[in-house]
């Protein structure tokens, strides 16, 4: 075979493979948006087997053969289609085959059975029921990082999963500089005399026009519903089931306007990532999303900087006003403001304020790293979550369902995950700065309620890119500049100086 139709024959069984993958993750859909929970079980086999399938596909010898053949033609400075897939799918092969069929297979089929017992368990509000799943969970992603093999530490290994190429100690010293500046902002506001009315978004606000104005949102943003859907969810995330189906989800609350309203928002701007991809290269690696940090990036950036920007309300206050009249006819657009942007340390991570939001992640990733080195054991985790949010955030869970049972995460598998959360936020405010240069007079075009200029800025700058080796990449060539705390700081620090006068 010649190299270009071996290069062929690699991605069409590439994308058979992410047919099945596709098919995989409706039933994932299904399972947290329709499926009866009594389903629990048949469902675990229908995933396990699909997961089987497709994990034998990528570890077939003969694509490892084709992927080394043609790798050797390949420079790792190449931005060529071809050599950017055949590299990623090099890196991926390589790692995989390493896993056994036997550890996939176990895996998929405890995480399913984690999955329901962690969704009961949060209901009975009992971290003891959950427990044996997590230690089997841990201990099989042990035997992976066993494995995969690692230099540094097996964290390292779970990290690279979600954030390609990057060192859980270069995330440990981000992050202890973000918490460095965040804990005396947080502090200051805390002792600020200016307080926002936050109980204006505590008004009565019914859930069918919740819905209606969270969907007409996320249109004005660019979210196309012709190619993406909105559904209810305990948990609210976002999935891609084909190049142009993108699922997301959200969950109302009749007496609280930002759970739904933002939460909407925020899987939109994952939303419009997924849609802003290359299309005719969906199931490889050049039609793929970079990272799940530049992933959260663009939820935040929309959630966050757009979302709750003064300039955005100026165009959409108006318009709540008619969709909430009950709640929001006699209020000022100063009080609503800073009434979606009230800091407060909570107790639950995806309802927690902008500025208090990267502590949250920050504690999670802490335990989880201490779960992985044998520092802390699974049965201890509840006590060593409630002493770390005491210390950060000075409040001590009332339970385990608002504590450590309050995330989807651990019993999906997910380790390594979180600390794309702040990683995003931080990236976030790096695109946004970006952006604003480049485009001139953003705030004016948010405030007429104006995106297509913004949107375009990332599907050229981020969307498009795919997947090169690591976040960085992007972050450099898009702005110029590696991962830094600073942005976000000031960002954060000049939007909280207006609310609370510091
Ligand atoms: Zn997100």
């Amino acid at each position: 075979m010649t190299a270009k139709n071996t290069l062929q024959t690699l991605i069409d069984q590439t994308k058979e493979t992410a047919v099945l993958q596709s098919i995989e993750e409706l039933l994932n859909w299904d399972q947290r948006t329709q499926m009866p929970a009594k389903a629990a079980n048949y469902r675990a086999e229908q995933i396990t087997l699909l997961s089987g399938m497709i994990h034998q596909r990528t570890v077939d010898p003969r694509r490892g053969q084709y992927l080394t053949e043609l790798a050797e033609e390949v420079s790792s400075q190449s931005d060529h289609d071809g050599d950017v897939i055949v590299l990623r799918l090099l890196k991926q092969y390589e790692k995989e085959k390493k896993i056994p069929l036997r550890l996939v297979e176990e895996f998929s089929k405890a995480r399913v059975m984690a999955h329901q017992a962690w969704v009961d368990a949060r209901k009975a509000n009992r971290f003891s029921d959950f427990a044996p799943h997590l230690e089997t969970i841990v201990k099989l992603l042990r035997e992976k990082t066993d494995a995969i093999g690692f230099q540094e530490s097996a964290y390292d290994v779970l990290l690279d999963d979600y954030e390609p190429n990057t060192k859980s100690s270069d995330v440990a010293s981000v992050f202890s500089a973000l918490k460095a500046d965040l804990v005396p902002l947080i502090s200051e506001i805390g002792e600020s005399s200016c307080r926002p009315d936050s109980s204006i978004i505590r008004r009565p606000f019914p859930i069918a026009d919740q819905q209606t104005f969270g969907t007409s949102a996320a249109k004005a943003i660019g979210f196309d519903f012709e190619a993406g859907r909105l559904d209810i969810t305990h948990h609210p995330f976002c999935c891609t089931v084909g190049p142009k189906d993108c699922r997301i989800t959200t969950r109302y609350d009749k007496n609280y306007f930002n759970s739904a309203f933002f939460g909407i928002l925020h899987e939109a701007g994952h939303g419009l990532y997924e849609q802003g991809l290359r299309a005719d290269q969906f199931g490889l690696p050049t039609g793929e999303y970079c990272s799940l940090g530049i992933h959260e990036s663009q939820s935040r950036l929309w959630e966050n900087m757009v979302g709750r920007s003064k300039s955005f309300w100026k165009h959409f206050f108006p318009l709540a006003q008619n969709s909430f009249p009950q709640a929001l006819a006699n209020v000022p657009l100063d009080h609503f403001f800073g009434a979606v942007n009230d800091v407060k340390p909570s107790l639950i991570r995806v309802e927690a304020d902008e500025a208090t939001y990267s502590l949250h992640v920050i504690i999670r990733f802490e335990l989880e790293q201490a779960l992985f080195t044998g520092d802390l054991q699974v049965n201890d985790l509840p006590a060593a979550w409630n002493q770390k949010y005491q210390q950060a955030l000075g409040i001590h869970p009332d339970s385990d369902s608002n504590g450590v049972l309050q995330d989807v995460h651990w019993s999906e598998g997910l380790f390594g995950y979180f600390p794309t959360y702040a990683l995003g936020n931080l990236y976030a405010a790096q695109f946004f700065d970006s952006a604003a240069n480049a485009i001139g007079d953003l705030d004016l075009q948010i405030a007429k309620g104006e995106f297509v200029p913004l949107l375009n800025w990332l599907r050229s700058n981020v969307h498009q890119k795919g997947k090169p080796l690591s976040a960085s990449d992007i972050l450099q060539s898009a702005t110029g500049e590696s991962l830094s705390h600073q942005p976000m700081m000031t960002y954060l620090r000049e939007k909280y100086a207006e609310i609370y006068s510091l």
